[in-house]
């Protein structure tokens, strides 16, 4: 790389989960403001070695290859076209800061352990050659160390940690996105998205384009389609599998196609009033809560990806056992809501809240396997997999995180089928050889009775499987093992 100084020194933008031009801190730090005055080169970094295993899984990198498209033309219309480079970022952002005589690198803040150290690393090396790092709250409302509870410390309960949040007042508004940016007249060279051979080889996320439109235009969309309407039913609609009655934001915000601020604010001009719990637009802004409170305990609690956070479950006697792993992530466990929903994640790529929790809890309970294991394949499998929100989840579920679902309460995933989804229509939709099935078999199809069977056109054990473990005595497994690692503690 060429050295091309000039007499204004131009600034890096370094993208990374803040894959928009709107409301985008660190691109208007970096232009100084609307004016676009400053020149830029924007730039983004795969460097899968840093993150280890929690590099993007393929249903990630699905999702990454496109946003990374559509960032790269509205860059380029704008004026600023988008320098894709492969490596070590350590090496190669300050490299590039040096090539084009950039004194500042301007950057979203991550907060995954792995991030926080290497962006550590390399302000250090920015520094030692008199440049600088300058990172900005992109992904988050607030940073994870401006919310202390009364005695200083961080929430490790997340109904006062909301209170606190909601008693900090609403965001400030948006950023609106810059019209012109100013590029380099001679930027280094770059390489090709398609070299980087992000999409999966096999015909696996064919589907996902069905219901995904990855970048900030997608995203902007959905916000306010959902906004327009569905935002007043969500607290009634939520819950069942059947509709979409979520916002499905989720992976637009792990990638920063949009930020929790503009959500905030879309939703608040659709229900206007105070934010506080009871308020109409609390049940859904709550959600978005849930998501500060899984980044403040991975800050607080970087161990939260890999180990339990409650100490007493590193004890917990988990039976690891390939084929019952394998049985369930392929959906065919034998308990209809649990495998719609893995084949819902293995079609789209995502799965509905509370069918994850309904699966995730099969897992750990029924199946005893460790939460860990779960959590790879939500990595792998989910367009919207983020370490804070996944591994909360799990974590959750499995009884072990901070402010975790107790281990002891044991989803019945027959009745869990029935109450969220009583008409059948996500087990159907989902499960189709158990379409014709009657509704009151749908949830527990090996107790139809052989004419029922019949005129369903189900042949159990081939057609479907019989459950892996008999609800039971699954809880009863549960139970005891929760029983043996409380006596080995
Ligand atoms: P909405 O109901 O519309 O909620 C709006 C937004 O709030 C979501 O987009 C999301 O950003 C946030 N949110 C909602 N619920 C939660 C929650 N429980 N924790 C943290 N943030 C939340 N969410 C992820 O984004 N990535 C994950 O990898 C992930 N893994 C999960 C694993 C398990 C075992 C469980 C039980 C939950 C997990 N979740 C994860 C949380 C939740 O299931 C999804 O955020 C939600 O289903 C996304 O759909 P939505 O955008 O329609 O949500």
């Amino acid at each position: 790389m060429g050295a091309m100084h000039s007499s204004s020194p131009p600034a890096l933008v370094w993208f990374r989960q803040d894959l928009r031009l709107a409301d985008n801190p660190a691109l208007a730090a970096a232009t100084g403001g609307l004016a676009a005055a400053r020149r830029i080169l924007p730039v983004y970094v795969l460097d899968p070695d840093a993150a280890g295993r929690w590099a993007p899984g393929g249903a990630g990198r699905w999702w990454l290859h496109y946003s990374l498209e559509s960032l790269g033309r509205s860059l380029a219309a704008c004026g600023a076209p988008l320098l894709l480079v492969r490596g070590r970022a350590e090496i190669v952002i300050p490299a590039l800061a040096d090539a084009v005589g950039a004194a500042e690198v301007f950057a979203g803040r991550l907060y995954e352990p792995w991030a926080r150290e290497r962006d550590q690393r390399i302000a250090e090396a920015l520094e030692a050659a008199g440049r600088q790092l300058r990172l900005s709250t992109s992904s988050l409302l607030r940073e994870p160390t401006q919310v202390r509870s009364g005695s200083g410390k961080p929430y490790a309960v997340y109904t006062p940690f909301a209170k606190a949040m909601a008693a900090m007042g609403g965001p400030a508004a948006p950023l609106p996105a810059p019209e012109r940016l100013q590029g380099l007249e001679a930027p280094p060279p770059g390489e090709a998205l398609a070299d980087w051979a992000l999409l999966p080889r096999r015909g696996w996320a064919d589907a996902f384009a069905t219901v995904w439109t990855p970048g900030e235009a997608g995203a902007t969309a959905r916000l306010a389609e959902f906004a327009a309407g569905p935002v007043r039913q969500y607290a009634a609609r939520r819950n069942d599998p059947g509709v979409d009655g979520s916002s499905g934001l989720s992976p637009h915000l792990h990638w920063g196609e949009i930020s929790p601020r503009q959500v905030w604010a879309a939703v608040q001009a659709a229900m206007p009033g105070e934010v506080v719990p009871g308020a109409p637009a609390w049940t859904f802004l709550s959600e978005v809560l849930w998501r500060e409170f899984s980044y403040h305990v991975l800050w607080h609690r970087p161990g939260l990806p890999e180990a339990p956070l409650r100490q007493r479950y590193a004890a917990f006697p988990w039976a690891p056992d390939a084929a019952l792993l394998r049985a369930w992530e392929r959906g065919r466990t034998g308990y209809p809501i649990v495998d719609a929903g893995m084949r819902q994640l293995w079609r789209h790529g995502w799965m509905h809240n509370r069918v994850r929790m309904i699966a995730a809890s099969l897992l750990v309970k029924h199946l005893l396997q460790p939460w860990q294991h779960g959590a790879a394949w939500f990595w792998d499998t989910l367009v919207d997999a983020d370490l804070a929100a996944n591994s909360a989840g799990w974590q959750w579920v499995a009884g072990s995180g901070s402010d975790a679902a107790p281990y002891f309460r044991v989803f019945n995933p027959i009745l869990q089928g029935e109450k969220f989804d009583p008409s059948g229509r996500y087990v159907r939709r989902f499960v189709p050889e158990l379409a014709k099935l009657p509704d009151r078999y749908l949830h527990r199809p090996w107790e139809a009775p052989e004419p029922a069977l019949r005129e369903a056109g189900l042949i159990l054990d081939r057609d479907y499987p019989r459950p892996v473990v008999e609800h039971a005595e699954g809880r009863r497994r549960a139970l005891e093992a929760l029983a043996q690692m409380v006596t080995a503690a």
